[in-house]
């Protein structure tokens, strides 16, 4: 038996530090407690919270409606496979087919964003007998063997080479590469419409037409990858409706369940019926993450949180583009996903940040990235952009 003096440091941080694998780089807090936009430590210190589980709290931490859908769930049926039909998972179903764009309409669920992409991987290989996949630089798609192939960060990748074969990666953004790069083996190109971990870039509209026409032309699959942008985070439900493209595929999570694991691929007509039995997931369907999802649908839709994100980012943007500092190389938003672009790395200003309340994300080794809950208000931003000044004033002075 392991004595308490023997950990790491103190209450939670200790005990994570000794038992956990490792591959986490972990912040000094712990954190116990969100409600909306904020977040609070052990010590009762606040936050606003711009990091929001990597982007995951779009209705805000303990939103009551999702908090509600869940205990009610919970306590009625806490697990049905797929295998049965459910209720609820029913109706989740129904609503996700209403918000989607263009004609995609059937979904495999699932349980987090890297799985979306493996789905829409297999389900790309099988709906056109190929098996390859264009990428982009800088894109990311999740840790595991499919997924991280479509990733392109070396440091990533390299550990667990050989990856799946049949990727390549494209500059995001030049269709004349991707015309190149698109052949008789392509089965799909996969993107991000705004690139988030590589470090908040917003493809542009035409480009995003263009790739789909070059999907159509080739006999290929245009998989967009949602998992960050999606449910309101850019300013319209989805990332790709700012283009007009109509992709095949859209893979999801983030944002969709409110805070509990929840996965989706949505599948449209280009896309013929999946074979039984090829693919499945023992917890994908779970009736408490559909009754999450749809709470969280019924938020997003009530509140009006793509208008509020769309409006607040244009404010929120503004003000950080006023902050005077030779520190800052570019400020890039797009609704409420929003990345400063410094001259130096982006990390101590993260720590300082947190020091005065107000947690962000890095993208990339320049950039803060700021994915607040889509129910921040003005003043909360107002907080956020005035601390950055103050770091960059200070702290690599
Ligand atoms: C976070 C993310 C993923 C991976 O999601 P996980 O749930 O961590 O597996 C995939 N694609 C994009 C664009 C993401 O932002």
């Amino acid at each position: 038996m392991m004595s308490e003096t023997e950990f790491a440091g103190d209450g939670a941080a200790g005990i994570e530090t000794r038992f956990s694998s490792g591959v986490y780089k972990k912040r000094e807090i712990t954190i116990v407690r969100g409600a909306g936009a904020r977040v609070w430590d052990s010590e009762g210190k606040e936050y606003v919270d711009c990091n929001a589980g990597h982007g995951v709290a779009v209705v805000g931490h303990c939103n009551e409606a999702v908090v509600r859908a869940v205990s009610e769930q919970a306590a009625r049926l806490m697990t049905c496979s797929e295998t049965f039909c459910n209720d609820v998972r029913a109706e989740l179903l129904s609503h996700l087919a209403s918000v989607m764009p263009g004609d995609l309409d059937r979904f495999f669920l699932c349980n987090s964003g890297t799985e979306a992409v493996e789905a829409a991987l297999k389900f790309a290989r099988l709906a056109t007998g190929r098996t390859g996949f264009i990428a982009t630089m800088r894109g990311f798609h999740g840790r595991s063997m499919g997924s991280l192939s479509a990733t392109w960060e070396p440091k990533y990748r390299r550990p667990f080479e050989p990856l799946v074969p049949g990727f390549s990666h494209v500059p995001f953004g030049s269709t004349a590469a991707l015309e190149e790069a698109v052949g008789p083996d392509t089965a799909a190109v996969i993107l991000e419409p705004v690139q988030g971990e590589g470090g908040v870039h917003a493809a542009e509209p035409e480009y995003l037409r263009r790739v789909s026409e070059i999907c159509g032309e080739n006999g290929a699959l245009f998989v967009v990858d949602e998992v960050q942008t999606g449910f309101g985070r850019t300013g319209r439900m989805f990332a790709i409706e700012h283009s007009g493209a109509v992709p095949d595929i859209m893979c999801m999570a983030k944002g969709l369940g409110g805070g509990i694991p929840v996965g989706a691929v949505a599948l449209g007509s280009r896309v013929g019926p999946i074979p039984t039995s090829v693919h499945g997931s023992t917890f994908g369907g779970n009736p408490v993450a559909c009754a999450a999802a749809l709470a969280t649908l019924g938020f997003i839709r009530d509140a009006d949180l793509p208008g509020r994100a769309a409006k607040l980012g244009e404010y929120f943007v503004a003000r950080l583009k006023s902050i005077r500092s030779p520190l800052i190389r570019d400020v890039r938003g797009i609704g409420l996903m929003v990345g400063v672009e410094l001259k130096q790395r982006s990390g101590p200003a993260i720590q300082a940040l947190m020091d005065r309340g107000v947690l962000a994300l890095a993208a990339g080794a320049t950039v803060v990235r700021f994915l607040p809950p889509l129910v921040v208000d003005a003043g909360d931003l107002d907080f956020v952009a005035n601390a950055l000044e103050e770091v960059l004033a200070t702290v690599y002075a």
